[in-house]
C-alpha cells in the first residue's frame, strides 16, 4: 500500500473539546432561523463546471474489491432538525464497513465503541451530547466485526470525527490509515478540534496518504490506495479539512463511500445542506462542505454515493437484507 509510517502525537493530548465561541452560537443561530425560511439555492455555475469533468473516464482498475455495510441497528431522527428542509431522510444509524482486497481487509470508519457514552460522547461539546448520544440498541464496531466473522488488517477513517474513529477503543493494535491533512488537524492544539476522537487513535501504529495522486471525476485530489484503481481516496474537504471519499471498483461498478459530507443519499439527489444549526455545528468550513456537495451531486449515475450514516442506502451491501 502507498502508506507512510507517522509517529503518534495523540498519546499526550486532551481529548476535550474547546468551547463554542458566543459567536459561533450567535452564527448557528442566525443560520438556523435562516434555513428554516428557505434552502439554499444550488450553485448553477460551479455544477455546470463539474458536468464537463464528470465526463471523464475512470482509470481502468486492474483488481475489485468487495464492499460489506456491518450489522446495525438505525435510529429516527426529524428530518427538519437535520436538513434544510427536506423531509423523508430521517431514518439514521452508526455504519462501519469493510472492504475486502486481495491484500488485505479495512474496516472503513469503525463507528462505536463498547462504552460509547463513557469514552466518546463524554468528550463532545455538551450541546452536541444532546443530539448525538446514540440509542441502547447502537451496535459497537467490535460486537458487528464479531457477527460478521471479519478480522480486519487497518482501520480506514474517512474523517477524524467520533463516530468514524472511537470504534477503534475496542481494537486495540488495530492500525489507523487517515490523510495526513486530517491528522495534523486532528493532532492541532492543546485541547482537541473536536472530540472523542484523539484517544481512538492513540496508542496504535498510524499511516497517512498525501493527496497526491490526479483530478478524479469531479474531485480535484485523488490517492490510489494499492496502486490497482480498486481503492481511491478522493479529496472531499469541508466537514473537516482533511475529509476523504473512498471509491471502490466492485465488481458490480464503481461505489463511493462519503462520509459525512452528506447524512443522507436525498441530500445529494435534491442538493439539500444540512440545517443552518447542525451544519454550523459539525462542518468545520461550511461553505466547502457546500461545494463538496455539488461535486457529490455531479457525478455520473453509474458510480453509487453512499453516505456514512444512511441507513438504507448502505443496506445493499449488508449480507441479509
Ligand atoms: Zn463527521
Amino acid at each position: 500500500m502507498e502508506l507512510r509510517n507517522r509517529p503518534n502525537p495523540f498519546a499526550g493530548l486532551d481529548s476535550l473539546p474547546a468551547d463554542y465561541t458566543p459567536r459561533q452560537l450567535v452564527r448557528t443561530a442566525v443560520a438556523g432561523a435562516r434555513s428554516y425560511v428557505a434552502p439554499r439555492r444550488p450553485d448553477q455555475r460551479l455544477l455546470g463546471s463539474l458536468a464537463e469533468r464528470a465526463r471523464g473516464p475512470l482509470p481502468p482498475a486492474t483488481r475489485t474489491v468487495r464492499l460489506q455495510t456491518l450489522p446495525q441497528r438505525p435510529r429516527s431522527v426529524p428530518s427538519r432538525l437535520l436538513y434544510e428542509r427536506m423531509p423523508g431522510a430521517d431514518r439514521l444509524s452508526l455504519q462501519s464497513f469493510v472492504v475486502h482486497h486481495p491484500e488485505a481487509t479495512l474496516l472503513i470508519d469503525p463507528a462505536v465503541p463498547r462504552d460509547a457514552q463513557g469514552q466518546a460522547v463524554a468528550e463532545l461539546q455538551p450541546l452536541l451530547q444532546r443530539i448525538v448520544r446514540p440509542p441502547a440498541t447502537t451496535i459497537p464496531t467490535v460486537e458487528a466485526l464479531d457477527a460478521a466473522g471479519v478480522r480486519p488488517d487497518f482501520a480506514l477513517s474517512t474523517h477524524a470525527h467520533w463516530d468514524h474513529v472511537s470504534g477503534l477503543l475496542d481494537l486495540p493494535g488495530l492500525p489507523a490509515i487517515l490523510h495526513d491533512e486530517e491528522l495534523a488537524w486532528a493532532a492541532a492544539g492543546e485541547q482537541a478540534p473536536v472530540g472523542g476522537v484523539r484517544r481512538g487513535l492513540a496508542d496504535r501504529e498510524l499511516l497517512e496518504f498525501s493527496l497526491d495522486g490526479p483530478p478524479l471525476l469531479t474531485f480535484e485530489r485523488s490517492h490510489d490506495l494499492f496502486g490497482d484503481g480498486s481503492v481511491v481516496l478522493v479529496d472531499l474537504a469541508g466537514h473537516t479539512p482533511g475529509s476523504v471519499g473512498v471509491l471502490l471498483t466492485t465488481e458490480d461498478g464503481p461505489v463511493l463511500l462519503v462520509g459525512d459530507t452528506a447524512w443522507h443519499g436525498l441530500q445529494i439527489e435534491q442538493l439539500r445542506q444540512r440545517s443552518g444549526f447542525l451544519g454550523c455545528l459539525v462542518d468545520v468550513d461550511r461553505e466547502q462542505t457546500w461545494r463538496a456537495l455539488h461535486r457529490l451531486h455531479a457525478l455520473p449515475s453509474f458510480v453509487k454515493v453512499v453516505p456514512a450514516h444512511d441507513h438504507e442506502r448502505a443496506s445493499e451491501w449488508r449480507p441479509g437484507e
